[in-house]
């Protein structure tokens, strides 16, 4: 049998730990914004452009409840959402005894006709509001006794079964549930202020920029072109990378494209082989920090990880740290790569990432750059270009591609 669909229902729920009084609402209504957003782009990518996502949006007892019907863009757009712990459609039946068992037995058929039957099985039930005389564990044995009746092949296992059969009991509508899907975890989106990504079209810098998003702060994009020097190919890859960030983020953000190729040979026409990734570094970093503001960005995102290669020692790092005028957010540090190409991978970064591409940074780069720089040495190199000149240059020169996921 059927459910009709104004019984259906998507249950979210996220980790309740530090989200008391004020902070709740705002968590809340960050994640609620974020959802219908993801689910409304899912239904403009369908073909409308005007779609706009209808369903109803509720909070009770440190849940959020979508109206909506099960379906893969549901699931796609929920898949994609920072701040949720996990998340079951669910069907919606009067709180009596009756109706509970009835729509457990309809809802476990339900499932057996789609996933075959499951070796073994549990109830477990919660109660939001204490309507029903029985304890949560008598409600339990009640229902799991009336499912062995209805499906005689059924066996009960406590620990790991293959299937939870779950029931909210709420005061008119409880909750009935037999699917489970896990969250990405983290903080909604807008939760914490913006910052703006560098994205350079390997590895590191996409899985940094989504870290970043998880703990809550939506990323703007920029990219350091090294252009007439590098092939569109690099830009393309680049573009697909922000694309992929951008899945993760309610408001899709365009890529700032800075052209960078002819003022990496300016700087290494005037300066020592050994200094120039950090000097390169420097002036990303000088360029980004004036373009973030205009962006609305606090920070800067890297994908640098301490020790991984000569720019990122902790002399260098400082060295380059010293060029900027907001703070450099690394999520990557102490990550080794063996756990970065694990994070590409779940963000499905990985592909796209590996492509051939040379990065700019390697652009008339030293083979065995300085290890140990300072200050003052990158300074005096500074003295020999019009530093400022180049940075204004570069601003003026900024593309904008749009954003797209
Ligand atoms: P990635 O895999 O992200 O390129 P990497 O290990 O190759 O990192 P580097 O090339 O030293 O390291 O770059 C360190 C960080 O500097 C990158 O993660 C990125 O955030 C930034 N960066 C480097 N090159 C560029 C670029 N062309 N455009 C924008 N950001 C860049
Ligand atoms: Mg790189």
């Amino acid at each position: 049998m059927s459910t009709p669909e104004h019984d259906r229902a998507v249950l979210l729920r996220y980790h309740e730990i530090a989200l008391k009084g004020q902070n709740r609402r705002w968590f809340e209504d960050r994640l609620e914004g974020n959802v219908r957003l993801l689910i409304e782009r899912g239904l403009r990518a369908g073909g409308d452009p005007q779609a706009r996502f209808s369903g109803k949006i509720t909070r009770q007892h440190g849940r959020i409840l979508i109206e909506t019907a099960w379906n893969e863009n549901v699931r796609e757009a929920l898949c994609n959402s920072f701040g949720l712990s996990s998340f079951s459609p669910i069907r919606k039946v009067p709180t009596d005894h009756a109706s509970l068992i009835r729509g457990a037995i309809e809802e476990v058929d339900a499932y057996i006709r789609r996933h075959g039957q499951p070796s073994d099985f549990r109830v477990l039930s919660r109660r939001s509001d204490k309507v029903l005389p029985e304890t949560s564990v008598e409600l339990d044995q009640l229902i799991g006794g009336e499912l062995l009746r209805a499906f005689p092949g059924l066996k009960v296992k406590l620990e790991k079964p293959a299937l939870y059969v779950g029931i909210e009991v709420r005061r008119d509508r409880s909750f009935i549930w037999t699917e489970k899907v896990p969250g990405l975890g983290g903080l909604p989106v807008g939760s914490n202020g913006p910052l703006l990504a560098m994205l350079s079209g390997g590895l590191d810098s996409p899985v940094a920029a989504i870290q970043t998003l998880r703990r809550g702060s939506a990323t703007r994009l920029m990219h350091f072109y090294g252009t007439p020097f590098v092939g569109e190919e690099v830009l393309r890859k680049v573009i697909d990378l922000a694309r992929i960030v951008n899945r993760y983020q309610p408001k899709p953000e365009p890529l700032h494209v800075v052209p960078f190729g002819k003022l990496q040979e300016r700087i290494a026409l005037a300066t020592s082989p050994k200094l120039r990734t950090v000097l390169y570094r420097r002036m990303m970093v000088r360029i980004a920090c004036a373009l973030a503001p205009r962006l609305g960005a606090h920070g800067l995102v890297t994908g640098e990880s301490l020790g991984q290669v000569a720019s990122q020692t902790v002399e260098n790092l400082a060295t380059i740290n010293a060029a900027a005028t907001l703070p450099i957010i690394r999520p990557l540090v102490t990550c080794d790569k063996d756990e970065i190409i694990a994070q590409a991978q779940r963000w499905g970064s990985y592909e796209t990432s590996i492509r051939p591409g040379l990065d700019c940074c390697t652009l008339f780069a030293d083979r065995h750059p300085a290890l140990h720089s300072s200050i003052d040495e990158a300074e005096a190199q500074e003295s020999r270009f019009p530093v400022q000149e180049l940075v204004d240059e570069a601003l003026a020169g900024i593309q904008v591609h749009e954003a797209r996921w």
